[in-house]
């Protein structure tokens, strides 16, 4: 009888999907190589790692579920099957406890990934797993077999499964470039174009504000969105303005939607609310009293504590004539429009829209097309939040894809 170890597995991308996928295929006998297009796997988790990698999120199920929006029925069996109580246990197995912050989201004591990435790589060795670096794929060949380009020249590699975790499109300089996305497109794999996530967007500053705020946080706003259903989004948080318009948390957090409604209708006006906390009328009230001789600015700031970059931001979008009348300067306050033009380039984006279909995938995760071949991660059509959700279905999604190759070499023996 032939034994799963006389099978072997391809594993294309370093990334946490695919180092998952080999974890998984290696746990279960399998032969595993591992391949990625960098000199070194896990780059981009390990620049997730300089912002404290959040690894997953505390809160109960259904918000958490909440979080991949329309995808939501994709990811669910996914994290039925390696959810986030799964991840923090193994990470835990690697010898790094998690502690869940004062927002919920949860992070490895030590708040690094260069501990959990060290730990996971010595055990897939030891596990067999085979690493080979400077190996970008190229697609197949017309035998099937996948192509390779290395420093030495095209190598050609067969294997008896393939699980493909290569990443989105952000951050092309850490090796997820999504040039896999027509070499999938051709084979008649169904793909959606890759768009940013989590991403910022220009508003087309003038000089004046570019030069005096960019690199200034906007700390506790309340920001709405309000698309052309009708539908409205309201946050509060904090934004940074950038040289050519705002990006961070809050601007993230709304950024699906801000995207989708620019490539509708060619803008999306954010709504701010630069004083939440103070009423309109009181507002009004204040800025109604005489100002003697002081300047509008420092009327402004003694009578509502506005200045620096939220005056600014008033200054930039109101006329001059508004900005000197008491009650259109409140209700500005209150309800500030601001334009946004144009998303930032996938490349800046903290992740991606966009990639393969569901539909064009089994259960497992395996492409209905290509017998043998899956898929995990970012290259998944679904988005999520910042927030730990992007991580936690990439580890979910390459597990099932491993299980699911691993399922499938078994059956082809019997
Ligand atoms: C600045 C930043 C901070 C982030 N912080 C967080 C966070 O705190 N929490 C969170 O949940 N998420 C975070 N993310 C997102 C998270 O890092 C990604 O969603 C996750 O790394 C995607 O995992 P993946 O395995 O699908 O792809 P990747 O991690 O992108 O790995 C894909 C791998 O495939 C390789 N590859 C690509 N193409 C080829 C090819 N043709 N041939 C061979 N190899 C190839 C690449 O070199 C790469 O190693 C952050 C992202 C960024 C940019």
């Amino acid at each position: 009888m032939t034994h799963l170890t006389a099978r072997t597995a391809a594993v294309i991308g370093g990334g946490p999907a695919g180092l998952m996928a080999a974890e998984a295929l290696a746990g279960g006998g399998v032969r595993v190589d591992l391949y990625d297009a960098m000199p070194s796997v896990g780059r981009k988790f390990l620049l997730a790692g300089k912002g404290g990698l959040n690894l997953t999120h505390a809160e109960p199920r259904e918000p958490f579920l909440s979080r991949y929006g329309e995808r939501r029925a994709r990811i669910e069996p996914l994290l039925d099957a390696f959810g986030p109580g799964a991840l923090r246990e193994w990470a835990r197995g690697l010898g790094v406890d998690t502690f869940v912050g004062s927002s919920g989201r949860v992070f490895p004591v030590g708040e690094k990934a260069a501990p959990l990435l060290r730990a996971w790589l010595h055990r897939l060795r030891e596990a067999g797993v085979r690493f080979h670096v400077r190996h970008r794929w190229r697609g197949w060949d017309a035998e099937g077999a996948l192509r390779f380009e290395t420093p030495q020249g095209e190598r050609v590699v067969r294997a008896d499964a393939t699980v493909l975790a290569l990443g989105g499109g952000s951050w092309p300089q850490l090796g997820s470039d999504g040039a896999w996305l027509p070499l999938l497109a051709q084979r008649g794999v169904e793909v959606a174009p890759l768009r940013p996530a989590n991403c910022g967007f220009d508003v087309g500053w003038s000089e004046h504000f570019r030069t005096r705020f960019a690199g200034h946080p906007v700390k506790s706003v309340v920001a709405s969105f309000t698309d052309t259903a009708g539908a409205v989004e309201r946050r509060q948080g904090e934004f940074v303005v950038t040289a050519n318009g705002v990006e961070g948390s809050l601007v993230y957090a709304l950024s699906a939607r801000l995207r989708d409604e620019i490539a509708a209708s060619g803008v999306a006006v954010l709504q701010l609310d630069l004083a939440p906390g103070r009423e309109l009328p009181r507002l009004v009230d204040e800025l109604s009293r005489p100002r003697g001789s002081r300047s509008l600015s420092s009327h402004l700031q003694s009578r509502t504590g506005l200045k620096g970059v939220k005056a600014g931001l008033l200054r930039e979008v109101l006329a001059a004539a508004d900005f000197a009348d008491p009650a259109r300067l409140a209700a500005a306050i209150k309800d500030l429009p601001l334009r946004l033009v144009a998303p930032r380039p996938l490349a800046e984006a903290i992740s991606s829209a966009g990639g393969v279909a569901f539909e064009a995938l089994d259960d497992r995760l395996m492409v209905r097309a290509h017998p043998g071949v899956f898929c995990a991660g970012e290259m998944l059509d679904w988005e999520a939040p910042t927030g730990g959700y992007l991580l936690t279905a990439c580890f979910a999604s390459g597990r099932v894809a491993g299980k699911g190759a691993l399922a499938w070499l078994a059956r082809r023996i019997a």
